[in-house]
């Protein structure tokens, strides 16, 4: 294992060296940030490419339009690169053409291409020579740097060292499981590869979805927009899948009133009819859970389900979409003074500020909460973008600009 200290970055806050974990929107906006305020920086992606998660759903179309997905220092770094931003602005694009036309580009920045460690997966964060219970809120923790354990391209590992860590790596990775009650259901371990938990690029992998029975599960935005697609899609052949949709409502209803989103509110329109069952191709399975799962001869799967007060019912698929949320990794900071919310998992100042404010469910009507509720007990530790908002599913890109402004006006 090898030790060293990032460096790079000549700009007047060089003293400071920010270490930016995860290379998606809100790690890029981040870098950009720490760019222009001339800190040393070193951004982390697990993934080979920038924005790995933003890639992995890159065929789904974004529902904001691109006035809300491109933040201003974005907008002034594509300017830089000879790149501007021709588009419709009240189009959305899908998450690959957010990668081609903004996020990429972006990363070719000089000092950016510089600062970026591709397949490079943070592994842990500690502080250098103390440990989680010591120094309780001292200025000594303060002093000490961040020790960052990395896994890089050839399984090797090594250590460096920062002075603030944002981490910026997201849930999209680290997806919930299936049981009953938030944990594995008996026998989900074991089938992985039966349980696929992204949305289906379909019609490209129609081979994979064509005649077979599969058990959506969930009723998030990610859900609705995979049961949708199912629906709509056949091969050469005229076969379609066979959809059986769980959710854990009896009724539920997805529509925002007045949404001003035209693409959010087609998806939600769709999606309660076929919740309601008014589509040949899915069949709705409200106000269940997932008690068991087993392989069977064959290759299926038997789900065992059940609620409250009806007897256990079985089903056979031939595969399960699991898409039941997620929520970021908080091993990475296991050693760390981080106070979690004992609810949604998000760092608690922000995690109560989200509780108590009233959205009327929609994402687009809230705003930031300030500065102080990105801070931790851990000096120098912040927890930004989606992974920040816990279990809370209504982060949007626009607030991640914006937590962006609110940590470095900090420093
Ligand atoms: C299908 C879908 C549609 C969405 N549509 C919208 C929309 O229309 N409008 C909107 O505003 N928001 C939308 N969102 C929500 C949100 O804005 C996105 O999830 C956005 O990608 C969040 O950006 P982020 O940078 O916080 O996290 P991510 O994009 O998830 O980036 C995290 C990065 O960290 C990397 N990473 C993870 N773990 C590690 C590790 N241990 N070490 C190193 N790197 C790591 C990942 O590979 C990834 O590149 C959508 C989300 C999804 C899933």
């Amino acid at each position: 294992m090898t030790e060293r200290v990032a460096d790079g970055g000549n700009g007047p806050n060089q003293g400071h060296t920010v270490a930016i974990l995860g290379a998606g929107p809100i790690g890029l906006d981040a870098a950009l940030m720490a760019r222009a305020r001339g800190f040393r920086f070193r951004v982390y992606e697990q993934a080979p490419t920038p924005a790995g998660n933003v890639r992995s759903w890159g065929h789904v179309r974004l529902f904001s339009p691109w006035t809300m997905n491109v933040s201003g220092r974005m907008q002034e770094g594509l300017d830089e690169v000879g790149r501007p931003l021709e588009v419709d602005p009240e189009a959305s694009p899908t998450g690959h053409e957010l990668a081609d036309r903004v996020l990429d580009p972006l990363w070719a920045l000089p000092e950016l291409r510089e600062a970026l460690r591709l397949d490079t997966r943070v592994v842990a964060v500690g502080r250098s020579g103390t440990l989680k219970d010591e120094e309780i809120g001292t200025p000594a923790r303060a002093a000490r740097p961040f020790r960052i354990l990395l896994q890089g391209p050839d399984g090797d590992e090594l250590v460096e060292y920062a002075d603030i860590v944002l981490d910026c790596t997201g849930r999209w990775a680290t997806p919930n499981t299936l049981g009953d009650g938030g944990i594995p259901a008996p026998g989900e371990r074991g089938l992985q590869h039966r349980i696929h938990r992204r949305i289906p690029d379909l019609p490209a992998e129609m081979e994979a979805w064509a005649g077979r029975t599969v058990l959506v599960a969930g009723a998030g935005h990610s859900a609705q927009t995979a049961a949708c697609a199912l629906a709509e899609v056949a091969d050469g052949n005229g076969r379609s899948p066979r959809v059986f949709w769980l959710f854990r409502d009896t009724d539920p209803s997805f529509l925002i009133e007045d949404d001003p989103l035209p693409l959010r509110r087609e998806l939600a329109l769709t999606a309660e009819k076929l919740a309601r069952g008014e589509h040949p191709a899915v069949i709705p399975v409200p106000g269940r859970v997932v008690e068991r799962l087993v392989e069977v001869e064959g290759g299926g799967v038997e789900v065992t389900l059940r609620d409250a007060s009806a007897p256990r019912e079985t089903l056979r698929v031939d595969g399960i979409l699991a898409l039941t949320g997620g929520v970021g990794d908080h091993g990475i900071y296991r050693q760390l003074q981080v106070h979690e919310c004992y609810a949604t998992c998000g760092p608690i100042k922000l995690s109560a500020a989200l509780l108590g404010a009233d959205s009327g469910g929609d994402c687009l009507a809230q705003g930031t909460h300030g500065a102080e509720t990105l801070v931790n007990p851990e000096p120098g530790f912040y927890i930004l973008g989606d992974k920040s908002y816990g279990r809370n599913s209504t982060f949007l890109l626009q607030i991640g600009w914006a937590q962006v402004d609110e940590v470095f006006s900090l420093f």
